[in-house]
């Protein structure tokens, strides 16, 4: 059969989902399989949030070529060693949850389990006093693990906090230099085949663009694949009810911490994330329970800094697209669905959407089985993620709001339901598929709930256990010792990657 290939892609927007994709075709495929012509509007504008990444991202950045430090300079980012979770499992609670590993296995023994029983037989110190990152965050010094090796901080792992708009223009740069047309327009109007298939888009100024292939970065406006195409959305609001955001800039109070704030409020929770010259604040909230304007003011009564820019009102609806492949549409980044930020992972479904893709290359007939198993897979990480995120809200011990008993007693996805109830029997968990969230991941967050299995694995009762807990103290004390000896956050930065001070907003004429 004779093949058809690709001729050329045509990425619809231009934030960090359009810049994203551009940037990995146009460095995977160096001009030489198809032509990649990118079409955004300035006058629409992109989102202008999402600050916070997960340790793949830096993978992202290796497999660009991008030199780590130009990137934190460029985009005026700072280190992320985690998330700190106020308030959610009861008000005036706290825990860590870290990037990287917690505690090192006991001989063959997974860490979790032996700290598991030497707790339930009177052991003192929390199971973060173990991680690397946690210890690093609390104490807001930080160094670059994988450059540390043999070192009681060598399993800790690490993200970054960016600028968003400073995202896509690095990007922008990137991908344009290496041959990606960039069309500034709006799109009007989206013509299709006669097989369903899209043909062409046309501008408000009466430009045609055509292609064989479309990437949907329209962010929630779905223009291709909603609009166009009609591909149904699947909402998970009844298992995540918050369905709005405020977001608002604001000055630092001193040096960036370490890590993005996750506070529980009384109907959703709020976020801090420091970048070197502001941080980004939001309010996530459930829009049942309360107004635009009552959240603007609980967000601005508790930010620390003053604001930069007035607060911004951001819808959303929590779910994903039926189909995120359909015909010859691939929709990446918020025209494929959303999970609310609590874990910072919808920019890890970008790239890892565009690697799937990568791996189902079509020709221009797209077979629809190439379509069909990259759906399944987009989806098996979509769900993943989402049952993660609801694990934070399930396990809550508060009932001081209608939103808390809500999330507290609602009947949950039967997998979650199932590896929650795996784990209360002595810790086990089940093991996903190549997922984000590993072991590690779920201890810490069903530890930091309070969550506390009925036993333990009978495999710990092999170790010596008279030996378990001076072993225990011995490594925690090398490892604050080691972690006192570090510099702070702040002056990490300004060693190796600060960036110069932004420019003043231009003064109106
Ligand atoms: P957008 O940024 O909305 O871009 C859409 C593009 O399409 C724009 O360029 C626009 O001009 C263009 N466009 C639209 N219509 C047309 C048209 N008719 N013609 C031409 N161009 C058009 N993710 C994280 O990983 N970490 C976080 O901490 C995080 N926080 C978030 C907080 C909130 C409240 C929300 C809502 C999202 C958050 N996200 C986060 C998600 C993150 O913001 C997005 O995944 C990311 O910004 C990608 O957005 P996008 O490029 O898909 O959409």
């Amino acid at each position: 059969m004779e093949r058809r290939p690709l001729k050329k892609v045509c990425i619809v927007g231009g934030g960090t989902a359009g810049w994203v994709a551009a940037a990995v075709m146009a460095e995977h495929f160096r001009g030489k399989l198809f032509e990649i012509e990118l079409v955004e509007s300035d006058d629409i504008g992109t989102i202008g949030v999402g600050e916070s990444t997960v340790p793949p991202f830096l993978q992202l950045l290796a497999k660009l070529g991008i030199n780590e430090q130009d990137f934190v300079r460029e985009t005026q980012a700072s280190f992320k060693l985690g998330i700190e979770f106020q308030n959610w499992s009861e008000k005036g609670e706290r825990y860590f949850h870290p990037f990287g590993e917690v505690g090192a296995p006991v001989g063959l023994t997974d860490f979790y389990q032996a700290w598991l029983k030497a707790r339930a037989h009177g052991y003192p110190h929390p199971f973060q006093d173990f991680a690397p990152a946690s210890v690093m965050a609390r104490e807001g010094r930080f160094t670059l693990p994988h450059k540390m090796p043999g070192t009681p901080v060598a399993t800790a792992s690490y993200a970054l906090h960016v600028d968003a708009k400073r995202v896509a223009a690095f990007l922008r740069a990137f991908a344009e230099t290496r041959g990606v047309t960039r069309t500034e327009g709006i799109v009007d109007e989206v013509q299709t085949r006669a097989d369903g298939f899209v043909d062409r888009l046309r501008l408000r100024d009466g430009r045609e663009v055509s292609a064989d292939f479309f990437i949907d970065c329209s962010g929630f406006r779905a223009l291709l694949i909603g609009k166009t195409l009609g591909v149904g959305y699947e909402d998970w609001s009844h298992w995540l009810p918050c369905d709005r955001a405020i977001a608002v800039q604001t000055q630092n109070v001193g040096p960036p911490p370490p890590y993005t704030l996750a506070q529980a409020q009384d109907f959703g929770w709020r976020w801090r994330i420091p970048l070197q010259h502001r941080a980004g604040n939001g309010y996530v909230f459930s829009s049942a329970h309360l107004s635009d304007d009552e959240a603007t003011a609980v967000l601005l009564r508790q930010v620390e800094g003053a604001p930069v820019a007035p607060p911004m009102v951001v819808p959303f609806r929590t779910g994903m697209r039926e189909q995120i492949w359909h015909r010859n549409v691939l929709a990446i980044g918020l025209a494929s669905g959303f999970i609310e930020p609590l874990e910072s992972t919808a920019i890890h479904l970008i790239y890892r959407g565009m690697d799937f893709f990568f791996r189902y290359l079509p020709d221009a007939d797209c077979d629809p089985a190439l379509a069909a198993e990259y759906n399944r897979r987009m989806r098996a990480d979509y769900e993943e993620i989402r049952d993660f995120i609801i694990l934070h809200y399930c396990t809550t011990r508060r009932e001081d709001t209608a939103f808390w008993r809500y999330v507290r007693t609602m009947e949950l996805p039967p997998e979650l339901q199932r590896k929650i109830d795996l784990f209360k029997v002595n810790g086990a968990l089940v093991e996903g598929l190549d997922a984000l969230f590993r072991d590690v991941n779920w201890q810490s967050v069903l530890d930091g709930m309070g969550i506390v299995p009925r036993s333990w694995n009978p495999l710990v009762d092999r170790l010596p256990f008279e030996r378990v807990g001076p072993e225990f103290d011995r490594a925690r004390q090398t490892l604050e010792t080691f972690i006192g000896g570090l510099g702070g956050h702040g002056e990490f930065i300004a060693r190796h990657c600060a960036a110069p001070p932004p420019e003043p907003p231009a003064r109106a004429a």
